[in-house]
């Protein structure tokens, strides 16, 4: 247990102690890269975060976590986009441990959650198939029982960092009766586990950020399940509305946007009223955004949940960060296709990286199709 009560201190206090960590302690080559960081590169930022007792801020005291509530969560994200800090491959503390503390059995908790904090297992997330991605229901990969076991087979696929993990929590196939939804169940899974093989795929920047996955006659023993058979798909839907909040962070795009006006500057385009125009349109769109954010930052603040109307953020978000790299890959001319930081004039700026990175904000999380599904659905009452 936490022996500080976080909560306690004045948010102007919090956050003062916040930032003076981060400024201390993260490492300056680490501060806004533009790529998914590698296990290689942030476990010692993982272990100085954890002997301080801050590797989990959304986790209950109880469980070694700050037990942040939701006002100081907010100024927490606020501190790491505001010095640039890099997301380390945190799916244990963000997704799969809130799960196993609300649904998983007391053996469970005690011998996932302490070594999911120390970093000794690395998470990630095997929903996603080749044939089963908006309508993740469809999925395939199946695990059947056999005796105290299940075998597993199947393929999951754009697995984020699954090459640096250690386990993998699996949505899989046990039942074909009746709905799709209520024939899944969620399993915990070592990832040396004899059977598995990880195939990292490039992306379009050139990383290997994700994998395909594949079970082959994988057996993973009864206790690795969690919550009831077949009740996977409630277990898995626990936490989605707080991933839209935090992708729909009017951050990203703003720091986007002030690398394009510095550049812009240089090569004397606020001469040209063209240009002019369109920066304008996309600096109020950042204005809209960021008041939408807000306006669900307080929502969260005041203890509402989040309700199907948080969809708009993410859509917003997303398509203005996509709008801001096009004009920056515009504005560079020639220099646009070129990857890497290029210096215009004594600005650095990087074109390509944030255009790439840009393009799948509208696919993760949940496509803008179907955000725009559920704001058709929940707010505007359209027949679904
Ligand atoms: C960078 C990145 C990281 C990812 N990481 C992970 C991960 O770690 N784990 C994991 O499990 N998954 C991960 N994913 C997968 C992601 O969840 C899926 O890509 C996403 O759910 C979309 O599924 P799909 O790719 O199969 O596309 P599809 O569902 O086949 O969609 C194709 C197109 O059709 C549109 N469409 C589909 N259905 C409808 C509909 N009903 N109405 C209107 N339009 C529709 C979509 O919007 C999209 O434009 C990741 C994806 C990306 C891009």
């Amino acid at each position: 247990m936490s022996p500080i009560d976080y909560n306690a201190l004045s948010d102007d206090a919090f956050r003062a102690q916040v930032r003076a960590f981060f400024e201390q302690h993260y490492p300056q080559e680490l501060r806004y890269i533009l790529r998914r960081a590698r296990w290689s590169e942030m476990k010692d930022w993982w272990r100085t975060l954890y002997e301080q007792g801050w590797i989990a801020p959304n986790w209950p005291r109880e469980h070694g976590g700050m037990g942040l509530d939701a006002a100081k969560m907010v100024i927490w994200l606020e501190e790491i986009e505001r010095w640039g800090v890099a997301r380390p491959p945190d799916q244990g503390i963000t997704q799969v441990g809130p799960i196993i503390m609300k649904y998983g059995t007391p053996e469970q908790q005690a011998q996932y959650l302490p070594k999911t904090l120390s970093g000794e297992y690395i998470w990630c997330q095997g929903y996603s198939e080749p044939n089963a991605g908006s309508d993740l229901a469809s999925l395939q990969t199946a695990a059947v029982p056999d005796g105290d076991h299940f075998v597993v087979n199947g393929t999951k696929i754009w697995t984020t960092m699954a090459h640096d993990s250690t386990h993998i929590y699996v949505l899989a196939r046990t039942s074909r009766e009746g709905k799709k939804q209520e024939g899944i169940s969620f399993f915990l899974v070592d990832l040396k586990t004899p059977g598995i093989t990880i195939q990292p795929i490039r992306n379009i920047a050139g990383h290997e950020e994700f994998c395909q996955v594949f079970f082959d006659n994988v057996r993973i023993h009864r206790d690795t399940l969690v919550g009831a058979l077949n009740a996977g798909w409630t277990v898995a839907k626990a936490l989605l509305g707080h991933e839209r909040l935090n992708i729909g962070s009017p951050r990203r795009p703003q720091y986007a946007l002030r690398r394009l006006e510095m550049v812009a500057r240089n090569k004397g385009l606020f001469d040209d009223p063209g240009f002019v125009d369109r920066f304008t349109a996309l600096k109020l769109d950042l204005e809209d955004l960021a008041s939408l954010y807000g306006r669900f930052v307080e929502q969260v603040k005041r203890g509402e949940p989040l309700r199907e109307d948080v969809s708009m953020l993410k859509i917003w978000a997303m398509g203005a960060w996509q709008r801001i790299t096009e004009l920056f890959v515009e504005i560079a001319a020639e220099e646009g296709v070129v990857p890497g930081v290029l210096d215009f004039d004594g600005v650095e700026a990087d074109i390509l990286s944030p255009f790439y990175y840009s393009r799948p904000g509208t696919i993760y999380g949940g496509s803008s199709e179907i955000q725009r599904n559920i704001l058709a659905k929940y707010v505007l009452k359209l027949p679904g």
